[in-house]
């Protein structure tokens, strides 16, 4: 997509539960793609979900990535052409892209409530446990959010999402395609509250911090089409997007922040070598045989970060929590 721009890729933590171990990992395949390819990288903290950030987190996830070896050429702490790289601090860049998509037309003002939405959207119309939002408002222009407003009435934004496939291709997944109209459908932009939505916040960020390639968990692919046509409406250029599958216990489930003893904070706290975790890391990405200490610097020019890591989950193994000084039993609760 960019053939001959230097890659500029992005880290961009939720400062909203601590870091784990799958966290580390997508971190450190980021950082590894954007540096192994001579690129940059931005730092940005991900913390418009105000209710869930509590003091000290956004440090916390700066002071573990900085365990883990990784650096940054932009963020809060050392600045940027595109600061601040705080989203708290980014409310009316949102608000004017809101703005753009509102005179356009292809942003409607919702007035229903998550169990109203639950109601309309019987058995067939969930898609991953989400809703699919029923269409109720769709018809509504832009302007008669002025006579909801007059008449006291609360309502988020959605973006009106057309009927059809969206493709990409993913840096290591490979061709992807997904239908967001059938997943999940018209999808929120700005909230009830006045906060702006995930998919456009992250949108307007990484079009404005340059950001040409996404490296993110694959808890994430299904915003990647509906990012795709918030680009498209904004007239941005999208970057590339690179899904890394998540990481599992040994019982199968998806890592949680609830993990307590999981978290890169615990093993910081515990005075864990950070490099037996990298050295972990890179045996689940296919690079080494063996859990060599290294940290993710050793790597650069001797793996391809992205191509040929497992598609699978990596399951962590009791060797894996055994050698990091956890307990098998890491208290899921
Ligand atoms: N802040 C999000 C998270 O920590 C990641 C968003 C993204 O990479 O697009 O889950
Ligand atoms: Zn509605």
């Amino acid at each position: 997509m960019h053939p001959s721009k230097p890659i500029v890729g992005r880290l961009a933590p939720s400062p909203t539960g601590g870091l784990h171990l799958g966290h580390a990992r997508t971190f450190v395949i980021a950082w590894l793609a954007a540096r192994s390819g001579g690129g940059r990288l931005v730092l940005r903290i991900e913390d418009i979900d105000a209710s869930r950030v509590r003091p000290g987190m956004v440090e916390a996830a700066m002071a573990d990535l900085r365990w883990l070896g990784l650096n940054w050429d932009e963020g809060p702490d050392v600045g940027g052409p595109a600061r601040p790289y705080l989203q708290s601090e980014r409310l009316s860049l949102y608000q004017a892209a809101l703005d753009r998509l509102k005179q356009q037309e292809l942003v409607f003002p919702c007035t229903c409530t998550r169990a109203e939405i639950s109601r309309m959207a019987s058995a067939p119309h969930v898609a991953d446990g989400e809703p699919v939002y029923p269409g109720a408002c769709r018809d509504r222009s832009a302007a008669e959010a002025e006579l909801l407003q007059l008449s006291g009435r609360s309502f988020a934004w959605r973006f009106r999402v057309p009927p059809g496939k969206v493709a990409w291709s993913d840096l290591v997944q490979g061709d992807l395609e997904l239908e967001p109209a059938q997943a999940g459908g018209d999808f929120l932009v700005g909230r009830s509250s006045g906060e702006p939505a995930y998919q456009l916040a992250v949108v307007v960020d990484d079009a404005a911090m340059g950001v040409t390639q996404v490296i993110r968990g694959d808890d994430l692919v299904s915003s990647t089409p509906r990012q795709l046509l918030l680009y498209k409406a904004l007239g941005f250029v999208p970057p590339q997007f690179g899904h890394i599958p998540l990481v599992h216990d040994s019982q199968g489930w998806r890592l949680a922040k609830r993990d307590q003893a999981i978290k890169l904070s615990s093993l910081r706290e515990a005075k864990v070598d950070p490099r037996r975790l990298v050295g972990w890391l890179a045996v689940s990405c296919g690079w080494s045989e063996n859990p060599q200490p290294c940290w993710p610097a050793d790597w650069l020019g001797r793996c391809q970060p992205l191509s040929g890591l497992p598609v699978a989950p990596w399951i962590l193994s009791h060797d894996v929590l055994t050698d990091l000084g956890l307990n098998a039993e890491h208290g899921r609760s």
